[in-house]
């Protein structure tokens, strides 16, 4: 059986923030707004798993309120989320996302991106597609105010 899941996540651009995606740190004045490394990659990554299962999203699984994941590394969320589904019998096939980010260019760090995704989603980096876009000078990404990020993924299960 393959279940199929989509996930979008949109964080505003502030200073004084580090801005992180895809688990890479990148060198940019401006930072994710939020709690933790407010990682929008990582973010929609963990609500795609979680939609292919039809099982919530990550503000359900991950509550502010609840102390344990507060600060939690985004990675760990959604390395949480996959065992979740293996837990199910599930595997990873593939992950397509997109990163809408005025600036600074990410070409640099994809590589780098893919591989920590792979990681925590238990496949070879060439099951992860990282892809990054600007807004053309449009809405708020293009204004540099925010970054989004956009993932799907296909997951499989051998056994039925
Ligand atoms: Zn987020």
């Amino acid at each position: 059986m393959f279940r199929i899941g989509i996930g979008n996540d949109t964080h505003k651009l502030i200073a004084g923030r580090p801005l992180v995606l895809g688990g890479v740190t990148i060198p940019s004045e401006l930072g994710s707004e939020g709690h933790s490394d407010s990682d929008a990659l990582a973010h929609a990554l963990i609500d795609a798993v979680l939609g292919a299962m039809a099982d919530g999203d990550i503000g359900l699984h991950f509550p502010d309120t609840n102390p344990k994941w507060k600060d939690a590394d985004s990675f760990a969320m959604l390395a949480h989320v996959m065992r979740r589904a293996e837990a199910r019998g599930f595997h990873l096939v593939n992950a397509d996302a997109t990163i809408m980010l005025e600036r600074p260019k990410l070409r640099e760090f994809i590589s780098s991106m893919r591989v920590n995704i792979a990681r925590a989603l238990n496949v070879d980096g060439s099951c992860v597609s990282v892809k990054a876009k600007t807004g053309e000078g449009l809405d708020a990404v293009g204004r540099g105010e925010a970054v989004s990020a956009q993932a799907i993924v296909l997951l499989s299960n051998d056994a039925s």
